[in-house]
């Protein structure tokens, strides 16, 4: 504690070089680090400094107050932007005015508080409005100070602001806020003010510094409200990062016609196109243009208004660009024909849009492919595999109305008009959604997270809609201003029509097309710049992918996703269909080895055709087929019915079949009588399962197809049990004719800690090892897979005892640390075994990423998952590149 008060706390924006790495954007968050590194470009930058986001942590750490030094530090360099600006806070010769701005390491749109024209009392206002020449900007922005500060510090509702503004607009008769005067606004200030007083039982502050201690206050403050912790959850952000915050010049966009604010990206952040995209409003502050309460217009159409600004600001999408290597999306105002750039961040994109500005930056000599590569998250490809509406359905529909195409993708789901019924309905029912909103604001999130697709009546290409629902990669048709929206009542107009809560529709997000109604939605394709991409991406990934299939349909997916074969082939599945199922349970019904020989032999062809249909589609790839792994009664019937059916059809009694699920009956399946264990008590079933997959491959020889079988040995923790059921393997190889025709192999799945132990012993005797990191991770952290969840949430929400669900992204310190053992021990005894995972973690990044580092050889997916898997690993390959 004692040395605090030496720490830096504060820093102005000319005093930061290089402020574009980890480390100073975790020091000042996203947008200060960016105001340094903006203003050491030399773009026009209005000048101020970022208070730290660990005076923040420090701030909570000390029960929210200032940390020891930091008032001091701010007074200096408060002092410093007086001297350049040549301004002083509350003077009364040249008032300066502040905007106090939150921002973290990762920008969360609109989460955080912000306080603009701070520095604004009944006296600066005047000596602005002298100065300026310009009255009405002055109150205008003293009347959205006392709003903001009002809501923001003093937590004076907003809408109560918002009805007296609304009341001086009736009594003028105009609609918009441009409709009143100077003397109208100044009209204002006295009920805002009583306002304040009645609400918050204390005067609204006329003193600036108090002001600005305040506002500081209520950012850091602002770090913890549900909507930012909502936010942090739902992003998987950090909750410990703390946020920065911005003091910083003002500028004026409500000086006027030559004034004004926009919001820009560098190209187009839906669809990735190299164009101006972007909206302005004259006369205006930066709110108004994200808030959607005026509709802005396009920002090619500046060139009409201030031609010698949208010159400039042609120079800045190049300069940005160049700088950062990245799609930029920034905010800027124009101060009587003086153009300002507020802040420049990582443009928020579509999927299509992040592939084709990778690609489209590699070509221009802007990026190198490797660069390009890792301008993508891998998960966001996760949007391009999902459905499109069928094109002929949708043709025959015709649709309601037309807005913003927002975000792109397509959504089918029931009308609902407030978040908070979104996210009941969902996390009851799993229903399926689209939030209907006259416009959203940050507490809509839940709702936003819970729906399909969001569709809104007002708000631009840059509202909050738009940029949330891009963001979560989730279907959004922003400003569509035909539909009269009630949230209240639940229902939306469009003229006569009326739709319900509860009723359906359709969104198209590329489109901005609504439609009443359910589409029906089709697999999307991959071609064009995705393609280049998963090409580029295979050039430098050094791990297989892999995937998790059962059938020929879903191995054709995943070979045309990029397959290099099948991770793991869970032979269960096919126990279930038709036919199938009866003679699974026959064999478990009966009391002896004859009767449950008979019974497989039914199985036999079944098996065989379906082994040979996934060996003819993946012609000279590896094929993993795993033996029974889940316990037998899984297989019987639950239902009295069902039961007695199967009695029936057995000629055996019900209170028979009773009896023997009783006996099968496990407290614990899951660590019960599964895997290997089965085959090392029944071998006659494994024995029937390899002949099936010998005999299909000698047939698919016949017919012209490489099979290449890898035969895997489920939940093995002993070497004794790899071992017998190797040496049946190899003697069905004999028996059917198989050996020295087949290519096959013999290995064993890690799901038992003790076999990751043992794994020196294992690979001795084993030709591929697979992390079965579901059981494996049920088994190593001590809980059930399939209860887990209960508790698996508050311990990822709230108590941030595992960052990630472990069963969705590798517990790298705990279980991790065994694969790695595992790993090394395994490669000592046999240098070059091949070891994979083929547990869900397969198609996770994060995991993709940790495997590479370990030293697998290949993981495996479920086929959707694939380009996600194969974009992971060229990351982790160049990242990791030794
Ligand atoms: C695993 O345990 O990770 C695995 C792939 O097997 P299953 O999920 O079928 O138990
Ligand atoms: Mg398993």
């Amino acid at each position: 504690m004692s040395n605090l008060g030496d720490k830096t706390w504060v820093y102005s924006f000319d005093e930061v070089k290089g402020a574009n790495t980890q480390e100073w954007i975790f020091k000042l968050g996203n947008k200060g680090a960016q105001l340094a590194e903006m203003t050491e470009s030399n773009l026009p930058v209005p000048q101020g400094f970022t208070i730290t986001t660990e005076a923040c942590n420090q701030f909570y750490e000390e029960g929210k107050v200032w940390p020891s030094g930091l008032e001091e530090q701010i007074k200096k360099k408060l002092e410093k932007l007086e001297k350049q600006m040549d301004k002083k806070l509350g003077g009364e010769e040249k008032p300066l005015f502040l905007s106090v701005r939150s921002g973290s390491y990762v920008s969360m749109p609109g989460m955080m508080d912000t306080v603009l024209n701070l520095g604004m009392n009944d006296k600066t206002v005047e000596i602005f409005a002298k100065q300026t020449g310009n009255e009405r900007a002055a109150y205008d922005s003293y009347r959205r100070f006392i709003t903001m500060f009002g809501d923001v510090v003093m937590d004076v509702k907003h809408a109560l602001f918002e009805e007296i503004l609304d009341k001086a607009k009736e009594t003028k008769g105009v609609s918009d806020d441009t409709g009143l005067d100077a003397e109208d606004l100044k009209a204002l200030i006295p009920q805002y003010k009583e306002l304040v007083k009645k609400e918050a039982g204390k005067d609204f502050p006329q003193d600036s510094w108090a002001q600005l201690e305040l506002a500081i206050n209520a950012v850091f403050n602002s770090w913890n409200i549900p909507r930012a912790v909502s936010y942090r959850r739902i992003n998987h952000l950090r909750n410990d990062a703390g946020t920065g915050v911005n003091v910083q010049a003002m500028v004026f966009g409500n000086m006027g016609e030559t004034s004004g604010t926009g919001v820009s990206f560098t190209r187009n952040p839906a669809n990735g196109a190299k164009e101006h995209y972007g909206e302005f409003l004259i006369n205006a502050q930066g709110e108004d243009v994200v808030a959607g309460i005026r509709t802005p217009r396009p920002v090619d159409e500046l060139k009409n208004v201030l031609p010698e600004v949208y010159e400039e600001l042609l120079k800045i999408y190049d300069t940005l660009e160049n700088h950062y290597k990245d799609l930029q999306d920034f905010e800027f105002t124009i101060e009587n024909k003086k153009l300002y750039l507020l802040q420049t961040r990582n443009g928020k994109r579509t999927a299509q849009a992040a592939i084709k500005i990778a690609v489209d930056m590699e070509k221009e000599g802007l990026l190198s492919k490797k660069e390009a590569i890792l301008k993508i998250k891998p998960e966001q490809l996760d949007q391009l595999l999902h459905k499109q509406f069928d094109e002929k359905a949708k043709k025959e529909n015709k649709a309601i109305t037309t807005g913003l195409p927002a975000s792109p993708g397509a959504a089918v789901g029931k009308a609902v008009f407030t978040a908070e019924k979104a996210r009941e309905l969902w996390e009851a029912n799993n229903e399926k959604l689209i939030l209907v909103r006259t416009e959203t604001s940050p507490e809509d999130i839940e709702g936003m997270n819970a729906a399909q697709g969001i569709l809104t009546a007002r708000g631009g290409m840059t509202s909050h809609a738009a940029v949330v629902a891009r963001g979560m990669g989730k279907c959004c048709v922003a400003g569509a201003g035909d539909i009269k929206v009630n949230e209240k009542e639940g229902v939306f107009t469009i003229g006569d029509l009326k739709i319900k809560d509860g009723d359906w529709i359709s969104l198209d997000g590329s489109t901005g097309e609504v439609f009443n109604g359910q589409i029906p939605l089709v697999e999307p394709e991959m071609h064009g710049d995705f393609e280049t991409l998963m090409e580029w991406a295979d050039e430098f990934r050094t791990l297989k992918i892999k995937t998790n299939a059962d059938t020929p349909k879903d191995a054709k997916i995943a070979l045309d996703f990029g397959a290099e074969g099948i991770g793991l082939v869970r032979t269960e599945h096919m126990f279930f269909e038709g036919e199938r199922i009866k003679a699974v349970r026959e064999m478990i019904l009966s009391e002896s080895l004859e009767g449950r020989k008979i019974a497989l032999a039914k199985l036999l062809p079944f098996q065989k055709q379906d082994f040979a249909g996934i060996f003819g589609v993946m012609d000279k790839l590896p094929v993993v087929i795993r033996l029974l792994d889940p316990p037998l009664h899984e297989f019987l019937p639950k239902e009295e019915k069902d039961m007695k059916e199967l009695a029936t059809e057995m000629n055996i009694s019900v209170e028979k079949i009773k009896e023997i699920a009783d006996s099968l009956h496990e407290f614990n399946p899951m660590l019960g009588f599964r895997g290997c264990r089965l085959g090392m008590v029944y071998p006659e079933i494994n024995e029937m399962q390899v002949q099936a997959i010998f005999e299909a491959a000698l047939e698919e020889i016949g017919k012209g197809v490489t099979p290449l079988p890898w035969i895997e040995v489920p939940l093995v923790g002993h070497l004794k049990e790899f071992l017998k059921i190797k040496e049946l393997i190899q003697k069905v190889a004999k028996d059917t004719g198989a050996e020295g025709k087949v290519d096959f192999k013999i290995g064993t799945m890690i799901e038992v800690p003790r076999a990751a132990l043992t794994a020196d012993e294992i690979a001795k005797e084993a030709d591929f090892l697979s992390f079965g990191t579901n059981d494996l991770t049920q088994m190593t952290c001590g809980f059930s897979r399939d209860d887990a969840a209960k508790f698996l949430k508050p311990y990822v929400d709230d108590l941030g005892v595992y960052q990630k669900d472990p069963f969705q992204s590798i517990d790298q310190s705990g279980v991790g640390l065994l694969m790695q053992l595992c790993v090394e021990k395994a490669r000592k005894a046999k240098k070059d075994i091949e070891i994979g995972i083929c547990g869900e973690h397969g198609g996770d990044p994060e995991s993709v990423e940790f495997c590479h580092r370990i030293g697998l050889n290949d993981v495996s997916c479920s086929p959707y998952r694939i380009p996600i898997a194969r974009l992971a690993a060229a990351q982790a390959a160049i990242k990791y590149k030794k």
